[in-house]
């Protein structure tokens, strides 16, 4: 299963996404005066500064990095009256990053428009954007991000710049695996498995079983840059489905969570772009494994499955993918060259009604109960792809269609319709 969900919307809307909503410089461009010549007027008074920014934010970045909540909580007013919420959340997060070891955290204070002056020296105070952006060491080719809304002070020219509430974190990015429970983790040589601790024993059994499919995944995928593991997180039935702003369905039994590569120096000025540095990946996900996974006989597979929707985020750049596009990958990257000999016989019979299920949507492939043939067909189109074209083409295909805004323009970009491709492989199969 993937994530198909409100943030996939989101981020499909080019509006939101790349234009970007609100705040923004131009209120900070000097504006003609209505009487006499333009001057522009100097920033006097008490204002905030770039310096003042990069001042509270080494305050948050020291105390992280020293994972002592204490220091942390010293860099946040104490009259906050939500102060206990953060000390509760930070808490735990520390701790949990201090027994994983493989997360980085870093802060992004963003200076809003217009509103971080005063002309007469006073008080300034002003809500903004607060972003905390981690990476996962050898998970993560770019920082994932999350924002919170908080309330800046800066009481006169001489004072520092003051955090004076923090507030809750974007739903959109909302809770981590490590703000649930007390977490720990086993690194493998391909995978990041992080459980709860009372989870150890199951994760310990099946560690090597996941091992094996996210290397399998790793060897079949091309691999983004900075990027040799895949993070798993063992979850429970009261967060399966729901971690890092819940996925739309609830029912599977693993879910790779989409998480976008978002610009986090833009974010903390709240705007959404991605961030597009050439050569690295556009996103990445989280494997979350529910509890009935593991009584799955194809777990491996479902290890491996999940493991290549994560890696195939590294093309994300729209929302418009066709489902069977993302499924018929993951399922082929399974067992390459393996799918027709176990499944052929079923794709064949299936695959005149999947050629017009494919071409719809979400619902039409998944709320069936043909949904597993479909699966295989899809996976036979890359399939095809591989034996007839080479395995470049598997993942220029790929590549196209999690790129496209749209359907129609990841088509284009491929050169080459969903419609055409699709008879090409019923002819391949013979079908
Ligand atoms: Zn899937």
């Amino acid at each position: 299963m993937e994530n198909v969900d409100r943030r996939t919307l989101l981020l499909g809307s080019a509006g939101l996404l790349l234009a970007g909503c609100s705040g923004g410089g131009d209120l900070e461009k000097p504006k003609p005066s209505s009487k006499g010549p333009n001057i522009v007027r100097p920033r006097t008074g008490n204002v905030v500064t770039e310096a003042d920014l990069k001042e509270l934010t080494g305050r948050l970045n020291a105390a992280v990095r020293s994972g002592d909540i204490k220091q942390l909580m010293q860099v946040v007013d104490s009259e906050d009256f939500a102060r206990g919420d953060f000390e509760k959340r930070w808490r735990r997060r520390l701790d949990n990053f201090n027994r994983l070891g493989f997360v980085e955290g870093e802060w992004y204070i963003g200076l809003p428009g217009g509103r971080t002056r005063n002309s007469a020296g006073g008080l300034v105070e002003y809500s903004g954007d607060l972003v905390f952006a981690h990476t996962i060491k050898g998970c993560d080719g770019q920082q994932v991000v999350e924002s919170m809304r908080a309330d800046y002070r800066k009481k006169s020219t001489k004072a520092p710049l003051e955090l004076t509430h923090v507030g809750e974190v974007d739903a959109f990015f909302d809770p981590s695996i490590w703000d649930v429970a007390e977490i720990d983790a086993i690194e493998t040589k391909h995978a990041n498995i992080v459980f709860r601790i009372k989870d150890a024993k199951r994760a310990k059994a099946y560690a090597s079983r996941i091992e094996a499919g996210a290397k399998r995944a790793l060897q079949v995928m091309p691999n983004p840059k900075g990027v040799d593991k895949i993070f798993y997180a063992l979850t429970w039935p009261a967060v399966d489905g729901k971690l890092w702003g819940g996925v739309a369905v609830g029912d599977a039994d693993a879910h790779a969570y989409y998480h976008p590569f978002l610009d986090p120096k833009e974010l903390a000025r709240g705007q959404k772009e991605v961030a597009g540095n050439k050569g690295l990946p556009l996103a990445t996900g989280r494997v979350g494994l529910h509890q009935g996974s593991f009584s799955r006989p194809d777990f491996e597979d479902v290890a491996c499955h999940e493991a290549v929707h994560v890696l195939a985020e590294q093309w994300r750049g729209g929302g418009g993918a066709p489902i069977w596009a993302i499924e018929g990958l993951a399922t082929w990257g399974e067992s390459p060259s393996g799918l027709m000999a176990r499944e052929g016989a079923r794709i064949k019979a299936a695959f005149r009604s999947f050629e017009s299920v494919a071409l719809k949507g979400y619902d039409e492939f998944h709320k069936t109960s043909r949904e597993y043939d479909y699966y295989m067909c899809a996976g036979a189109v890359y399939e095809y792809l591989d034996q007839e074209k080479g395995r470049d083409a598997v993942f220029e295909t790929a590549d196209a269609f999690y790129g496209g805004e749209t359907r129609k323009a990841g088509a284009k970009k491929l050169g080459r319709s969903e419609k055409d491709l699709l008879a090409a492989t019923r002819k391949w199969l013979g079908a």
